[in-house]
């Protein structure tokens, strides 16, 4: 679960929580003498369970999710109860269901808003089941003692008939939410890197433009890559390429973020930063990368430009800045870092290539993701 909706679920829970538990105690109060006997226990015990859980839950002795399963468990056995308790004095009485039947839309919809599509399946089956059981046998014994006419046997018929259809209804939405999501990331994915692709960059960065959120770009370029796949082949490139994305995925962290621009060439998206640290951020990169062995390849290098975006200027313009920085990058010798300046002039304020590369580095383990990617899944899940 991501850490977005964590919040989301921890704060509607300490607001329906609370409020579940009024709603419980106003029931109470304004219906005391009119009220079914079992609501006189069951109402006071469920607005202490949802009290008591959001009380833990504000201060952090129980997860979202226990406060939802307990909350959620204490309510569907509350409506059990009374889905069962009515057939004792209301149907013979009135020869339809009680209004509280109409909560097990709402409980059926919670399912499927607090629980994975697949749990909520699951749940929502055995509380329908457990329905069935409880209006089955309750007929029965009705129909056994002469009471059962035919208004009650098609309230009963049509509350069981609109709950299978509303869960199913609810499953198959589900399920192509899901569907979308998968697509979403197959469209915004590189297959080969895992990184995220061109089009995820530019609506990443259109998006940060619309809302006026500072960031600078940093375009990396490997250097001399097609002697790589001249050499070692076309495979050995396609290795080179994701251990670049793992190798340079490291030193980014929170919203920063690695996406493959196209080929060799990758981006950096650095929102908030300035091109100074920007410049220092590739600075570290790209020294790591030119000190690191390759299998098979060797040492390899890769020229970077980088370029601030400028309040109120078209993508274009910015991405223009980090090319022309990069391809001078390129021009003066590989394997250095340029810096676009706000009018378009360059800086050269790096270290020549001559005096690297550092010690060769030691990749961490491949399952290591950056927090950068962790964040693009966050994204494309909630965009
Ligand atoms: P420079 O230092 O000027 O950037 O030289 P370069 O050789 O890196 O640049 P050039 O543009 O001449 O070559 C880029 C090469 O990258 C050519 C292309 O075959 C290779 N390439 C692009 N995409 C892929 C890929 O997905 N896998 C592999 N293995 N190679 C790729
Ligand atoms: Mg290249
Ligand atoms: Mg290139």
């Amino acid at each position: 679960m991501s850490h977005a909706w964590n919040r989301v679920q921890r704060g509607s829970f300490l607001i329906v929580g609370p409020l579940g538990a009024l709603a419980c105690v106003l029931a109470l109060v304004t219906q005391w003498n009119s009220m079914d006997s079992l609501d006189r226990w069951a109402l006071p015990a469920l607005a202490s369970v949802l009290l008591g859980l959001s009380l833990l839950l504000a201060v952090r002795r129980i997860t979202v999710a226990t406060a939802n399963v307990s909350a959620f468990a204490a309510t569907t056995g509350y409506f059990l109860l009374a889905l069962g308790h009515q057939f004792i004095w209301f149907v013979p009485t009135y020869h339809m269901l009680s209004e509280n039947t109409y909560w097990f839309s709402v409980l059926y919809a919670t399912a499927f808003i607090a629980f994975r599509n697949h749990h909520a399946f699951r749940i929502c089956a055995v509380i329908f089941g457990l329905s069935c059981a409880i209006c089955g046998f309750n007929l029965w014994h009705l129909n056994q003692s002469g009471l059962l006419n035919y208004r009650m046997l098609a309230a009963t018929i049509q509350f069981l008939l609109s709950s299978a259809v509303l869960v199913l209804a609810q499953y198959a939405v589900g399920r192509l939410r899901h569907q979308l999501d998968q697509v979403k990331l197959a469209a915004y994915l590189d297959a080969l890197t895992g990184l995220p692709n061109r089009r995820y960059a530019q609506h990443l960065m259109e998006r940060m433009i619309k809302h006026h959120q500072a960031f600078s770009l940093v375009m990396l370029d490997l250097d001399h890559f097609k002697s790589v796949n001249d050499t070692f082949g076309h495979q050995a490139g396609d290795l080179v390429l994701r251990e670049t994305g793992r190798i340079i995925s490291r030193h980014l962290s929170g919203t920063q973020l690695m996406a493959r621009w196209g080929g060799e060439e990758f981006l950096l998206i650095l929102p908030g930063l300035r091109k100074q640290e920007s410049k220092q951020l590739a600075d570290q990169a790209r020294l790591e990368l030119c000190g690191y062995i390759f299998d098979e390849v060797g040492q390899l290098s890769a020229s970077f430009g980088v370029a601030e975006w400028i309040a109120g200027e078209a993508l274009d313009v910015t991405m223009n800045r980090a090319d022309t920085a990069l391809y001078e990058a390129k021009r003066q010798g590989r394997n250095g870092v340029r810096v676009a300046m706000d009018d378009g002039r360059l800086t050269r304020m790096d270290l020549p290539a001559s005096e690297l590369p550092g010690p060769p580095v030691v990749l961490a383990a491949p399952s290591q993701m950056s927090k950068g990617a962790d964040y693009f899944l966050e994204q494309i899940q909630s965009d």
